[in-house]
């Protein structure tokens, strides 16, 4: 069987009776797609955590802009004080003096995110030990067309509610999760994708599946599909759309109140057998440390405790939101062995 790899999933083909007007999203644009997404997760806590500053800021002056005062002033409040619970050289947990929840705020988009970690991957691990199947990450895709945001979601949703439908998909997949991402073009076109890890039951020619999306969406078969050989690492890069569904430091006062009036549109969800299984799946206990999430799992971590990673006794560290990036820059830059001292 030949190896699945981005160069042999993704062709050029058009598809028949593909429309000038409906621009057909373009292979390689996935590619560029999957390569952002790697460097992303090569920048240091300190970069991330200074992007989340500068994201905040941006959102909270565009939302003064359209004179939603209350959000702004949430979003100023969210996070702007810290105790940051560290031996020195490393950060057990993090306490944010106030959580505004909007969703768009990348500091409690964060915090959800790592809910549904929690939440779901033990849930996929059970699933995994009871049924034969193998997980994949399929991101399906859609023309893009002139319309809004919530139309373009309720479009590929509608698309996929079709694809689950068909004996094809019943036939080679268990069930599973999606997620919804938005991005946008210099045109101002909106491009949606649902990204989906699945549990497949066995292998299939991608062609099949191709021809499957092109029927259920009438004019796409752009997708791309790859096996995820570590659940935690593929749930995390799924979930991750869930914290950041679009690129915001891009965001223009229009898209902000685009946004705010999509208020209950849901981003994540299950789906098939698995959504079953997640209703009457019980975690244990040893699930937390499973799931290597440091800051859930040290949530019970007071002051004098000791650090989880070196065993030195941790301190309560206050600071604002601004010095953060700088302490993780300290802390990322201690060599191992060395435990600073407190500043305090
Ligand atoms: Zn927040
Ligand atoms: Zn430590």
């Amino acid at each position: 069987m030949k190896q699945l790899t981005l160069a042999t999933v993704l062709t050029n083909r058009v598809p028949n009776g593909a429309q000038s007007e409906r621009k057909p999203a373009h292979p390689s644009y996935l590619d560029k797609r999957v390569t952002k997404s790697q460097r992303e997760n090569r920048r240091t806590r300190s970069q991330r955590a200074r992007e989340r500053l500068q994201t905040k800021e941006h959102l909270s002056r565009l939302a003064v802009g359209l004179g939603e005062v209350e959000l702004a002033d949430k979003l100023q409040r969210c996070h702007s004080r810290l105790s940051v619970l560290t031996c020195g050289r490393h950060i057990a947990r993090i306490i944010p003096n106030f959580t505004c929840e909007f969703r768009l705020c990348p500091d409690c988009g964060r915090r959800r995110s790592r809910k549904l970690q929690n939440k779901y991957l033990p849930a996929m691990r059970g699933f995994m030990l009871h049924n034969k199947v193998t997980p994949v990450h399929l991101v399906l895709t859609q023309t893009h067309r002139k319309e809004n945001r919530k139309e373009s979601a309720k479009r590929i949703r509608d698309s996929f509610g079709k694809l689950q439908r068909r004996g094809f998909w019943k036939q080679y997949f268990k069930g599973g999760t999606w997620s919804l991402e938005f991005t946008k073009d210099k045109n101002g076109l909106h491009h949606t994708h649902l990204h989906i890890i699945g549990f497949r039951r066995k292998f299939f020619d991608i062609e099949l599946l191709r021809g499957e999306w092109l029927t259920a969406t009438g004019d796409s078969h752009v997708l791309h599909l790859k096996q995820i050989k570590d659940i935690a690492t593929g749930l995390r890069e799924v979930v991750k759309y869930v914290s950041k569904p679009l690129d915001i430091r891009r965001f223009g006062a229009e898209d902000l109140k685009e946004f705010l009036g999509l208020k209950n549109m849901r981003m994540f969800g299950t789906f098939g057998e698995f959504r079953d299984f997640c209703k009457d799946f019980e975690p244990s206990d040893n699930d937390a440390a499973a799931v290597g999430d440091l800051e859930s799992f040290s949530r019970d971590l007071v002051e004098g405790c000791a650090c989880p990673q070196c065993n030195q006794p941790l301190f309560d560290l206050r600071m604002s939101a601004k010095e953060l990036p700088q302490f993780y820059e300290q802390v990322e830059s201690s060599p191992p062995g060395e435990v600073r001292k407190s500043s305090h």
